[in-house]
Formats: C-alpha cells, structure tokens, sequence
C-alpha cells in the first residue's frame, strides 16, 4: 500500500466536506469566510489552516479520500460541492464576483472549454504543474490542466474482425465496414470532441465526408451509451464501436458473469499509432477567476500532480495517470501502450460548435 493511500485508510478523522450547492450558499455567503465551520472544535478533527471549496462534478470515493489526504498534508480543509458540469458553470458565472468556488474541476476538454468561453477560470502559472503535467493535455495560458486522460479508442468484437483490418479513424469511413459500426449518437461529448479533433487534422470539409462515409457504415442508428455499446458489439449487434478505455476496464473489474463474457469477447484497437496517434481526452481543472482562496487551488492542483495523487486519481476512474513514470492500473496496463495524438487538446475547443454541425450534415444522429 502506499504511503498515500495508508495514511488515506488510516485517517480516523475527516476535514473534508460534502456540501449541496444551496448549503455552501448559506454556509459561505460572503468572501471573507469568517462564517466558515470551526474545524479546530473538535478534539479529533485534522487541525486546519484554510480552506478551498472544489466544485466538482467528478463523483468517486477513491476522490474524497484523495481530498482527505491533501488536507492532512497541508491543514487545508475542502469543500466539494458536487453537480454537473452545466450546472456548477452555469452557477459560478451567476455568483460572479461572490462565487465562493476555488477549483472547477470536469471531465472532457468540450466541458473545460464551455467553462473557458464563459469566463470562469483564471490563468494559473505554477512551476510544478508546467513541469509534471505535459503541455498537449493543459491549456496553453494555464485556464486547465488535465489530470487524467483516456482513449477513445476502436472495440470490436474479436470473433467478427480481425485486428490486421484495423488502422485509423478515418479508415471506419471505409464501405468495408458496411453495417458493421455501432455508436453512440452525436449528441453525445466524447463523439463530439473525437470529430473536433479529426477537424483540427483535416479541416471541416473533409471531415464531414467523413462523417457521411462513417454514418453509411452504422448497423443501426446511434443510441445507448459507450458501456451500451461495448455489450453490444460483445452481442454481434454490430462488430465495433468508440468508446472510452475506462469502460471496458471497469467492466474487467466487475465479477458479474455476463460483464465477463462481454470482456471475453470485445478488444480494444488504438487507432493511427503510425500516425498522430489516438484520441485523448482528460478530466481537468482550473483556478477560478474569481476565487477566494486562490493559493490554496494553486496548492490543490500541485498536489494532484503529485506520483501519488496521480496514481490514486487515475484509480477512481480507471484512468491514466498525465503525469510521466506514474504506475498504470494493472488492468489498463493489459490493454497495451499506446501512442496518444500529442496535439495540445485545447486546440479542440474551438472546432466544438464546428464539430456538432458536422456531424449534423453528415447524418450522424
Ligand atoms: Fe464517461
């Protein structure tokens, strides 16, 4: 176990607290934090000297024991409030100059960059977070920094293609494919920050004879979700699909017989590695502009870039570490390395709105 996690399962206290959005209005309505709880009252209670309010719409324990661990290391108490991307963006630019969040932290560079056109993050320019963090996955002024990434990668059913037939995204636009490509549909994020990407190598134009070529080749119209499909290519509804890595790894992970099955049969495929390489996206965050307690975020993120924080951080979701030399989960681990496409994904941002009309004169529902 490592130091880390032990001192993480060890802790017999908690300074970190979960709060509903009305709560920490109530708790916190001002930004001088003189209304903030006395943590110190209890006799028990990790000894604190600040606080940091995280908004968060990532939801796993292994996180909040993460945020445990970085309070005992630095007395920094964290507030998590936790809700959706929309909703924690949509209320951090109400509050406006009364916000009382630090650190917005999402998953998907589209969501990072909805939060960034609505003002929300300030530059942050931390020596650590430039050096441990690569600079393809964090945004080029210092708004965001990922944390983790995934792939978004080719599973197909390994009774119905043969991997040699495998190469590209662009190539899944091929007539060979015909009826055999299941996907989810376009309104989904990660589809629409795949195309994005593809944009950002070919332009719009050919993208979307892309999309009309990669539409033709659906064996039914998009629907379900990235584990809806996985079950399903394991089914033979269609013989490949795009999902995220952490799918089928958590599915690897689950003792159910019939998840079993599925991961029997369905493997995964990176695609262009002899050329950009794949897809990747991240879960990220960013300072907020209007923070009341900008060290403190600054310090939060060093932490999470920490070899420890990162390895723990990338557990609760069955992620990749960002950080370079940081244990992969075993599981993530069998699925093979790969080489990830090292454009700076801030660069997908911009080609979001693009992206979702392309994929809307393409026919991809
Ligand atoms: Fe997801």
């Amino acid at each position: 176990m490592s130091k880390l996690s032990r001192r993480l399962f060890l802790s017999g206290s908690t300074a970190l607290t979960v709060v509903g959005v009305s709560q920490l209005m109530t708790s916190c309505g001002n930004n001088n934090n003189s209304n903030a709880p006395d943590n110190t009252s209890s006799p028990s209670a990790t000894e604190t000297t600040g606080e940091v309010n995280l908004y968060s719409s990532r939801h796993y324990n292994t996180d909040t024991e993460l945020y445990e661990g970085f309070t005992q290391e630095t007395g920094i108490k964290v507030n998590l409030v936790e809700g959706s991307a929309d909703e924690l963006i949509e209320r951090i630019n109400s509050e406006g100059e009364n916000t009382q969040a630090d650190i917005l932290m999402t998953v998907d560079v589209a969501r990072l960059w909805r939060a960034e056109e609505a003002g929300i993050f300030a530059p942050t320019s931390s020596a650590i977070l430039e050096e441990r963090i690569p600079a393809s996955l964090r945004n080029p002024e210092g708004l965001w920094f990922g944390f983790t990434k995934r792939a978004r990668v080719i599973m197909y059913n390994q009774d119905k293609v043969n991997p040699e037939e495998l190469s590209t995204y662009e190539d899944l636009a091929d007539p060979k494919w015909k009826g055999r490509i299941i996907v989810r549909p376009s309104s989904n994020i990660y589809n629409q920050s795949l195309v994005a990407s593809l944009i950002e190598a070919h332009g719009e134009e050919q993208t979307e004879e892309w999309v009309k070529g990669f539409v033709a080749n659906f064996a039914r119209p998009p629907q379900s979700n990235d584990t809806g499909q996985i079950k399903d290519v394991a089914a033979g509804v269609g013989d490949l699909t795009l999902a995220n890595t952490y799918y089928l790894a958590r599915m690897a992970k689950d003792d159910d017989p019939a998840m079993q099955e599925v991961v029997e049969k369905v493997k995964i495929f990176f695609p262009n590695q002899d050329g950009r390489g794949a897809h990747v996206n991240i879960s990220g965050a960013g300072v907020v502009k209007n923070a009341p307690n900008p060290e403190n975020a600054v310090k939060f993120l060093e932490y999470l870039s920490t070899d420890t924080a990162q390895e723990f951080f990338a557990k609760g979701n069955n992620e990749y570490p960002v950080v370079e030399g940081v244990s992969v989960d075993p599981v993530l681990d069998s699925f093979g390395s790969f080489k990830a496409d090292d454009t700076n994904i801030a660069a997908f941002g911009p080609n979001l709105a693009d992206a979702v009309q392309v994929m809307n004169r393409g026919g991809w529902e």
